[in-house]
């Protein structure tokens, strides 16, 4: 009885130890934990205490998982705004992007145009991928490079008293572009990934190559049928300025979302199967990089 008994306990204490050695890996579920988080503090529009709450929510979450966090404060159009931004690493700079604010309006719902997006997918679900990934991605990639993670505000406020989109993003490209040490070799951003029917096109203002490459390691994991290897969308979003400015900048994002811009976009359309499927990708992509 004793032997047998502290046989179990080795094994169990061996088991201990190889699970904790091991890089922990990519969870939907605990995306979806984030996605549900930042909903409950409800729509987070520029201006709003819920996006002041979402930004402190990012960056406490970043910090506990050992990522140095910094904040970039910005004015425009009578407004403050803030850029997330969470590095780990040295070596050559890569950078995922997302963006957390959410529309002040739904003009897509014809019950209630004025009243601000709940922003579940547009604004929750690449956040939630993130920071996911910022508790799973492997310590030895960021031995070798400096990998940002950069959560944006401003992006969604666009078209509205004559503000652009992506405001937040373009500060930090600016910014980025003139800067020799940490200018991005690739940057990718994500957003509106969450549907639980899932089709993700190439956008057409996106990088060529980084598409290919990243729905080539999507196909690679079996993934075909969501990602979809050909152009559909032109967008304006995250990803412009930084393309604008010379860098290879490519967005993910299921745009064919009949729920888009309305009062709709709600955490019951969120799919933890579809968070996982775009975490595994952007991991295994980021490995190969
Ligand atoms: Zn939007």
């Amino acid at each position: 009885m004793r032997t047998g008994f502290a046989r179990v306990a080795s094994l169990l204490l061996a088991l201990v130890l190889l699970v904790g050695c091991q890089p922990a890996s990519f969870s939907g579920r605990q995306a979806f934990k984030h996605v549900k988080a930042l909903d409950a503090l409800g729509p987070r529009y520029v201006g709003s205490e819920a996006n002041q709450a979402a930004a402190d929510y990012i960056a406490k979450t970043l910090e506990e998982y050992g990522w140095e966090v910094t904040r970039q404060n910005l004015a425009y159009g009578g407004e403050r705004l803030q850029n997330v931004i969470a590095t780990r690493g040295t070596g050559p700079t890569v950078l995922l992007g997302t963006h957390y604010d959410t529309r002040p309006i739904a003009e897509n719902d014809r019950a209630e145009p004025t009243s601000p997006v709940p922003g579940a997918n547009d604004g929750g679900s690449g956040v939630g991928v993130l920071l996911e990934l910022a508790r799973t991605l492997d310590p030895a990639i960021t031995a070798e490079r400096s990998v940002m993670l950069a959560f944006f505000d401003g992006e969604d406020r666009g078209g509205i008293d004559g503000w652009e989109w992506a405001v937040g993003a373009r500060h930090l490209a600016r910014q980025l572009a003139n800067d020799a040490n940490s200018r991005p070799e690739w940057v990718l951003i994500v957003d509106m990934v969450g549907d639980a029917n899932q089709e993700l096109f190439w956008e057409w203002s996106s990088s060529v190559s980084l598409n290919e490459t990243v729905w080539r390691v999507a196909h690679d994991l079996g993934y075909e049928q969501q990602f979809v290897a050909r152009h559909k969308h032109y967008l304006i979003a995250d990803h412009t300025p930084f393309a604008e400015m010379g860098m290879q900048a490519a967005i993910l994002i299921d745009f064919d979302y009949p729920y888009w811009h309305t009062r709709q976009d709600t955490l019951d359309k969120i799919s933890v199967d579809s968070l996982q499927r775009v975490g595994d990708v952007i991991t295994a992509f980021v490995q190969q990089q």
